[in-house]
Formats: C-alpha cells, sequence, structure tokens
C-alpha cells in the first residue's frame, strides 16, 4: 500500500493533515504518530479489526496487550473503571510518561487487551498525539511503531525505515523528548505494582501512594511456561 507521510513540527500541529490522519484512523486504518516517550501505531482502541491490523502490521504476538491513549486523563473513564489513586497518578503525573491498569469496560474489545479483563491506558504530553486523539474523538490503541523484535522508534525516519508501505499514514514529528517507554503501573486497590519501569521512578510514585511493589517481571526473568502480568515482558 502506498503510506501517507505527513511532516508535522510541534509548535503548530493544529494542521489540517492532523484532521487527514484523524479521518484514517475514525474508518479503520492505522496512523503512527510522535509521543513524547516514542513512536506509537495507532487504531481506533474502540475498533476489534483495527487493532487485529496493528499486531499484523508489526507481526505481534496477540496476547501482548496495546495501550490506549486519551486526550485528557479524565477521557479514562469512558474506557475503565477509574478510582480516587487512577486521579491521584493523574494529578501527579498527567499528561506524561506514565500507563496505568485498570479493570476494562465492555467498549475496549478483546482484541486490544489480548483476552486479559484489564485495559492500560496513558495520556501523552506531546501535542500532536494529544491533538490527533482529540480530532479522532475516541481513544487509540497504540503499542510501539516498529516491527515486533525491533528498537522502539523515537524519530520519523526509524518509523519509515520499518512501516513505510505497511500502514496508511505517517506522522513526521521529528525526535521524542523522552526516547524511552512510559512506566507502566497497575492498580490492584489501594497499592500500585510496578510493571515496566520507565520515566517516573518508583520513588516517585511512592509520594502519591504508600505502597509500590515492585513485579518479580522487571526483578527476574521468568520461569519456563510463567505468564507474565505484563505480557510485553517476555
Ligand atoms: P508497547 O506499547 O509496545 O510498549 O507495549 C505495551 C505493553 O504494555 C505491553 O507489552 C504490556 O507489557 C503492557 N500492557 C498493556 N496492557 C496491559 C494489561 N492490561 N496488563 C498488563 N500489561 C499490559
Ligand atoms: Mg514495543
Amino acid at each position: 500500500m502506498e503510506t501517507k507521510i505527513f511532516k508535522i513540527r510541534q509548535d503548530d500541529p493544529y494542521d489540517k493533515d492532523i484532521k487527514e490522519a484523524a479521518d484514517i484512523i475514525r474508518s479503520g486504518g492505522l496512523v503512527a504518530f510522535p509521543t513524547e516517550t516514542v513512536y506509537g501505531l495507532g487504531a481506533d482502541a474502540t475498533d476489534a479489526s483495527a487493532a487485529k491490523k496493528i499486531y499484523r502490521a508489526k507481526g505481534r504476538p496477540s496476547d501482548n496487550p496495546l495501550i490506549i491513549h486519551v486526550s485528557d486523563p479524565s477521557e479514562a473513564t469512558r474506557y475503565a473503571f477509574t478510582d480516587e489513586l487512577y486521579f491521584k497518578l493523574a494529578d501527579a503525573f498527567m499528561p506524561g510518561p506514565l500507563t496505568v491498569i485498570m479493570k476494562k469496560r465492555d467498549i475496549i474489545p478483546d482484541s486490544v487487551t489480548g483476552g486479559l479483563d484489564t485495559v492500560a491506558v496513558r495520556c501523552p504530553s506531546h501535542t500532536i498525539a494529544r491533538e490527533l486523539i482529540k480530532a479522532c474523538d475516541t481513544a487509540i490503541a497504540a503499542p510501539s511503531a516498529n516491527l515486533s523484535g525491533s528498537p522502539s522508534p523515537t524519530c520519523g525516519e526509524h518509523v519509515i525505515s520499518d512501516l513505510d508501505g505497511i500502514i496508511d499514514c505517517i506522522i513526521d514529528g521529528g525526535e521524542c523528548e523522552i526516547g524511552l517507554e512510559s512506566t507502566i503501573v497497575k492498580i490492584d486497590e489501594d497499592k500500585l505494582v510496578l510493571l515496566r519501569p520507565g520515566a517516573i521512578t518508583a520513588d516517585a510514585l511512592r509520594c502519591v501512594c504508600e505502597t509500590v511493589e515492585i513485579s518479580s517481571a522487571v526483578t527476574q526473568m521468568l520461569k519456563e511456561n510463567e505468564r507474565p502480568l505484563s505480557p510485553g515482558m517476555k
């Protein structure tokens, strides 16, 4: 397929190309876009068949769940059962490089969560990402925009070299500021379980929530046949 490539400056995100990219996502297509962590490969998070296209394009195992991206922290309530601890985390760290796992609502299809009853939600701070999500008026499911097994892309050229000809559109917004994946935590009643280390440290999380457990997936190798809490950590 022919991939549309849009170059957009982060200080000028109100480009008409954002609207065109949003139309592609709304009609079930795939768009790669920049965030402050790494580039994401996005599809409508409420469309089961669009989400399946992400796995096909990346060659990603279907049990490796996707993070859904929202344009404002409060939007998470449309897709997940948010609670007081979520909003405390949102006040402290969002928009930004923190992903929070909560029980999912039915609007999120199983193909997005790899069959889990939880969903991972993030609100990126990157202006292009937020304007794109706003223009779509739906959450965007997006793993990193690389072929499975390659490093996560931190600039437009990396995405083009992996996915040109395979997806509908690539927004090239230059370099990602952080260049490292988001921190992932799971809310477990009144404690947090850290599933993937990232830009937001366990110590920073402890300023908001007294108990932050570090998952053994972070500190130890998996035993044979063990199913990881965070499947992408395999
Ligand atoms: P990527 O966007 O490629 O960094 O991958 C997202 C990662 O988030 C996955 O590989 C999982 O490790 C993690 N993840 C997403 N959703 C969940 C979930 N519901 N439960 C546990 N981990 C998740
Ligand atoms: Mg990845």
